[in-house]
């Protein structure tokens, strides 16, 4: 990447609407040996006081279709009617920097991966084998140069871009540019928080789930939860908290917690441990509209559960991961209205609708094949099972069986 400014493209001479009402604005092309950047500024850019800058990476999801996912259209518009009501401010924006700078094939990718298979951010990135973040400023150091610009105030929340300017010897005071945090964005803007090092004022998952698991630590049988209001601080507690002592009825719990009067907006659920997928429609029955566990993967039968639930299970096991495995009970095989969860050696049948009848078909249809099972145990809602052989094979085998068998019955 060439640090010397070519010939630009312009000027272009523009009213912009923007702030209620037109703003001469002067705009320019910049080509650096095929990475494109613009440059769009209004006012004086020489009076002598810090100008006001704001660096956008393309993002023709965010700033043209307004996605949600991201606060790319809110930081332009922020930064565009801050320039307009003020007569003064330069904008640069990288054309080629869509996706942190992997380009708009890869963003393509990116919503896939996370759409289709519920992967984090980060998971996405890493099996792109691309950094998080691949930009380059030199550019931007460039075309300051170009303008004669020498001093400005960034409006940003990234202090890479800070840091690179100062090192690149300009004047640099940076104001904060935050867009409010909501159920779509956050994953993104938690992830700029936690690896890239974004000065975001809201507490992260990890902030939430960090001392949830510290909490159950040493503790297998004991899970917790709180239900989060999106933005509200760790220092002001979760708005409802739960635990659960091995009945396996967390998601119940939290909801006897909740308090009478539930705010307009969703809410985030945090747990310590995979929930059952039938608990998911629970969480989304108090408002939640996002499920974080701290773990890397999630089973496929729970990002079903999550879809048909319309609620957003989240992976987030970064910083904050258990430091021993943490057994899980997870689902591994669902048929006939069951689903079977394995961990470790042993299994638990629930009917997807909690029906008792399902469970007394399934507890005679164990009880009828004594050999295959060392233990065959009936609690209020669920069996639990001591397969005498390879316990993954026994629940795809017992769920098969249970759904082949004639329908008839009798009890
Ligand atoms: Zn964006």
């Amino acid at each position: 990447m060439t640090a010397t400014a070519p010939r630009p493209d312009g000027p272009a001479h523009l009213p912009l609407r923007w702030a209620g009402g037109e703003t001469p604005f002067v705009l320019w092309h910049f080509d650096f040996d095929g990475e494109r950047w613009a440059a769009v500024h209004t006012g004086d850019l020489h009076d002598g006081t810090p100008v006001p800058l704001r660096i956008e990476s393309a993002c023709l999801f965010g700033h043209v279709l307004r996605s949600a996912q991201c606060d790319c259209g809110y930081q332009l518009d922020e930064a565009m009617h801050t320039f307009a009501r003020q007569g003064r401010g330069l904008l640069l924006y990288g054309i080629d920097q869509d996706a942190r700078g992997l380009g708009i094939a890869a963003h393509f990718a990116i919503y896939a991966m996370r759409q289709q298979e519920g992967l984090d951010t980060e998971a996405v990135y890493r099996r792109l084998d691309a950094p998080v973040d691949a930009r380059s400023y030199e550019p931007v150091a460039a075309i300051l140069r170009h303008l004669g610009v020498d001093s400005v105030r960034l409006l940003s929340n990234n202090r890479r871009r800070e840091t690179f300017l100062q090192e690149a010897g300009f004047t640099v005071e940076r104001a904060p540019l935050e867009a409010p945090l909501d159920v779509h964005n956050m994953s993104t803007l938690m992830l700029e928080k936690e690896d890239l090092d974004y000065a975001w004022s809201f507490e992260t998952h990890a902030d939430w789930l960090r001392p949830l698991q510290e909490s159950v630590l040493g503790s297998p049988g004991c899970s917790r939860a709180y239900a989060v209001v999106p933005g509200s601080g760790t220092a002001a507690g979760p708005l409802a908290a739960a635990e659960d002592d091995g009945e396996w009825r967390l998601a119940e719990a939290l909801a006897g917690a909740m308090p009478a009067e539930l705010p307009s907006g969703p809410l985030v659920v945090y747990l310590t441990d995979l929930p059952r997928a039938d608990e998911l429609a629970v969480y989304a029955g108090l408002g939640a509209a996002v499920v974080v566990v701290p773990f890397a993967e999630l089973p496929g039968p729970l990002r079903r559960a999550a879809a048909a639930a319309g609620v957003r299970l989240v992976d987030w096991e970064r910083g904050n991961a258990y430091p021993v495995p943490r057994p899980q009970w997870r689902p591994v095989a669902e048929a006939g209205g069951l689903t079977a969860y394995l961990r470790e050696d042993r299994l638990r049948l629930v009917p997807a609708d909690g029906s008792a009848a399902a469970l007394d078909d399934a507890e005679l249809y164990c009880r009828s094949t004594p050999e295959r099972y060392r233990e065959v145990r009936r609690h209020g809602r669920w069996i639990e099972l001591l397969p005498a052989a390879d316990p993954g094979r026994a629940a795809a085998d017992l769920l098969a069986g249970l759904a082949a068998r004639p329908a008839a019955v009798p009890r």
